[in-house]
């Protein structure tokens, strides 16, 4: 072979040459953002919580390329207030009650400061010691905190690890399951794998499946109802999996969700497990919102059943006081993901790792490289004590039932499924609709589907007025065919006259379009 290497001078101008990491600039700067950040933390429910602009606001606003000479942080930062700030919907408001919260803290910060400033890649034991073992010793004490079994601890033979989302979880427990069966079965017969899981569960099962090369017919989202408040039935998940072995297939994973996006529906593990384990199915819980509140004894009996499930995760980051990202995952048997994601090229090779005497995380997860999130979970967990967070969790609990005591109080509205955690579905009931109709038009004249879709129409109406005074964000469910507005309480600076305010203004707009708007023709567009 000829060598193309080509002889390149470096061309430095040393007039704008500088260190990007100079020491008295990260001393300076890094103050200045704490400043700007204390500030915003100050001043932010003071914006509108979901931000208001037009797509593509920012193309207009920005230049078209990279400037070539430096630029200070104090002009950067006033572009931030000026250009960023606008396009941001503030998840840390106090006002912010959409999805789930994305709960911070302020050890939650320092410890993703410390692991961004310690630039840290834990791909293997040997690439940072402490980053592994720190990382080991902090998820074995929270599964201890959770009543998790002895065996899904490293003392037990399981163990735990840091991912970045529940996304990962899932696809990562998916692939070590279906490399498990397919072993037993043949590689061949990856077409007839079977996933189970409701209607109810995440998308993101759906896209770990894609991803993992499932044949898309064979994601069989079980059928939920209302009356059962959405839960899934083992009755309805046995004569699923009876079916599909009678054309063939082979049932191999079960996704079961402890508090769903949607209601906090709770999968019922422990039925659901007697039922899978006579088909040989793995089973994996996501809690990844509800997880966090089973550190209370009160509410640790959602996941029992937990002992008989092969795998367990929750999103730290979610409702647990944990910067993004950080989802923690649980398996009984490491071997099964070690089995299905390792890999050793010759570069990663070291004494370590060939003793099998330590933890390689790289190959309990997607990627190779890692931060060190362990830092910032440490340092929740120590910070704060699990008396403070579990006072912090009851306390968000605490608010989301005083909401809902103000919303039953009000007959115009409904609590469409029983709260559980610190989410509450609730919506302007179809009665006070039909009632508002009579009014003005005819009522009767509507058929059922017809009315459905006005009860809807009207809903999803006054979440967009909620939204649109920029006071409040929420967002919004559809189930059993209804739309039902959505609070999530758990944002970490939210306090009870937040909640309050909250519920004044859905008041407000209620009135505002039952008074108004529907008495007048209301149109099916
Ligand atoms: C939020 C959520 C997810 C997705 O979590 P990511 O960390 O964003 O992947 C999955 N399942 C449930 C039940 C959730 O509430």
């Amino acid at each position: 072979m000829e060598n193309h290497a080509v002889d390149v001078k470096p061309q430095i101008n040393s007039t704008t040459i500088m260190n990007p990491l100079d020491l008295d600039e990260f001393k300076r700067q890094g103050y200045k953002m704490i400043d700007f950040l204390t500030d915003y933390y100050r001043n932010v429910a003071n914006y509108p919580v979901l931000s208001q602009v037009e797509p593509n606001y920012l193309r207009k606003r920005l230049p078209d390329s990279a400037p070539f000479d430096p630029q200070p942080i104090e002009a950067i930062l006033q572009d931030v207030q000026q250009h960023i700030i606008p396009g941001i919907s503030h998840w840390l408001s106090p006002n912010y009650f959409a999805y789930f919260p994305s709960s911070v803290s302020t050890a939650g910060f320092l410890g993703e400061m410390l692991s961004t400033g310690l630039g840290v890649v834990g791909f293997n034991w040997v690439a940072s010691p402490a980053a592994t073992e720190l990382e080991s010793i902090v998820m074995d004490w929270l599964g201890k905190e959770l009543s998790l079994p002895e065996t899904f601890l490293f003392s037990g033979k399981g163990g735990g690890v840091l991912l970045n989302t529940t996304c990962e979880a899932i696809l990562c427990t998916l692939v070590a399951a279906r490399e498990k069966v397919l072993s037993q079965v043949g590689k061949d017969k990856i077409n007839k794998l079977v996933v189970y899981a409701s209607d109810q569960t995440h998308s993101a099962l759906e896209k770990a499946a894609k991803i993992a090369g499932i044949n898309p017919k064979n994601v069989h989202a079980i059928k939920t109802k209302k009356s059962t408040s959405f839960a899934l039935s083992p009755k309805s998940l046995l004569s699923t999996i009876l079916i599909d072995v009678g054309n063939g297939l082979i049932p191999f994973f079960l996704c079961a969700t402890v508090g769903t996006t949607a209601t906090t529906a709770i999968d019922p593990i422990g039925p659901l497990c007697s039922v899978a384990k006579n088909f040989g199915i793995w089973v994996h819980v996501d809690a990844a919102y509800a997880g966090s509140a089973c550190i209370c004894p009160e509410f640790r009996i959602f996941i029992d059943g937990v002992e008989e499930v092969n795998s367990f995760s929750f999103n730290a980051h979610k409702w647990f006081f944990t910067n993004l990202c950080c989802c923690c995952l649980w398996v009984k048997d490491p071997s099964d993901l070690t089995n299905s994601l390792s890999t050793y090229p010759h570069f990663l090779r070291n004494k370590a790792s060939d003793t099998k005497q330590v933890i390689d995380y790289k190959d309990w997860q997607i990627t190779l490289s890692r931060k060190f999130n362990a830092l910032k979970l440490w340092m929740v967990l120590r910070s704060y004590g699990i008396g403070n967070l579990r006072n912090y969790l009851r306390n968000h609990v605490k608010m989301a039932i005083t909401f809902e005591e103000h919303v039953k109080l009000d007959n115009r509205f409904e609590i469409f499924t029983p709260r559980t955690f610190s989410l509450v579905c609730f919506r302007l009931k179809p009665s006070t609709i039909a009632h508002q109709l009579s009014n003005g038009t005819k009522a009767h004249k509507y058929g059922n589907d017809e009315y459905v879709k006005i009860v809807n129409k009207v809903n999803k109406e006054l979440l967009e007025l909620i939204n649109g005074s920029g006071k409040v964000y929420m967002t919004h469910a559809f189930v059993a065919g209804a739309f039902v507005l959505r609070c999530a309480i758990g944002a970490t600076l939210t306090e009870e006259k937040h909640v309050i305010m909250m519920w004044k203004l859905v008041q407000d707009k209620a009135n505002f379009l039952l008074g108004n708007k529907l008495l007048k023709a209301p149109s099916l567009a």
